[in-house]
């Protein structure tokens, strides 16, 4: 177990609570607290044991200005690889925006050891485990959002969030401390968040980009504005 002193919330710009003095940057290997989730896991330990099959943590310099949170790992991507979004089609347009945006350097080979860096730039996920269909329920995310918060107060330069669909983006929220009312999800939209801005996003799934609900140009479109805040 990981334990590390806090600094500012980045959220307010100020010191963070006396309670989040002390974090878990990110769950055990064998993290118990979903417990479906959990089985889930070992089964798929049981059936490739080459396999990741574990929380996925997060990739990328905890000084990042920059954090995208996804849903949760992919069976044949994060959680067999894991790295976030390494190895399944999402990674392909994820990976390939940041390379373009100048958010990754090097050549995107959906290996962890490809050598692909981050620059300015973290990516997380709202669960960290493989959920059965990619659907966690309400409680698990619930209860990985420890993990999130964890992640955004341990980044002290931490300016811009980009949610990657629904799920993400109302965690965020919750991490944040913000009421989901006040900041209703919708791709493209950018809301404040203290002195922190939260983008929202289309999930890069293979099935959004099939049923065109998000293009590539669409997606390049939230990385360009984010880019051009970033330079402010
Ligand atoms: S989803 Fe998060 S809280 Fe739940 S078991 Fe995995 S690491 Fe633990």
């Amino acid at each position: 177990m990981t334990t590390i002193s806090t600094t500012n919330d980045p959220a307010s710009g100020q010191p963070a609570p006396a309670g989040a003095a002390l974090l878990r940057t990110g769950p055990d290997r064998d993290c118990p607290l979903c417990p479906r989730l959990a089985d889930f896991r070992k089964a798929a330990r049981a059936r490739e044991p080459q396999w990741f099959n574990s929380p996925v943590p997060s990739f990328g310099d905890a000084d990042a200005s920059l954090l995208i949170v996804g849903l949760a790992p992919g069976m044949q991507g994060a959680n067999r690889t894991g790295r976030p979004f390494t190895g399944d089609y999402a990674g392909d347009l994820l990976y390939a925006t940041l390379l373009e945006y100048g958010f990754a350097q090097g050549v995107y080979q959906a290996q962890p050891d490809d050598g692909l860096t981050l620059v300015d730039c973290r990516i997380s996920n709202a669960v960290r485990c493989v959920p059965p269909q990619n659907k966690p329920l309400p409680a698990e995310i619930n209860t990985c959002r420890q993990f999130l918060i964890a992640t955004i107060q341990t980044m002290p330069r931490l300016r811009a969030i980009v949610a990657l669909g629904r799920v993400a983006h109302e965690s965020a929220l919750k991490a944040l401390g913000l009421r989901s009312s006040s900041a209703p999800f919708a791709h493209g939209a950018m809301h404040q968040a203290g002195a922190l801005k939260l983008y929202d996003s289309y999930h890069c799934s293979r099935y959004n980009t099939n049923t065109r609900v998000l293009t590539p140009d669409m997606f390049r479109g939230v990385f360009a504005k984010v880019k051009a805040d970033l330079a402010r």
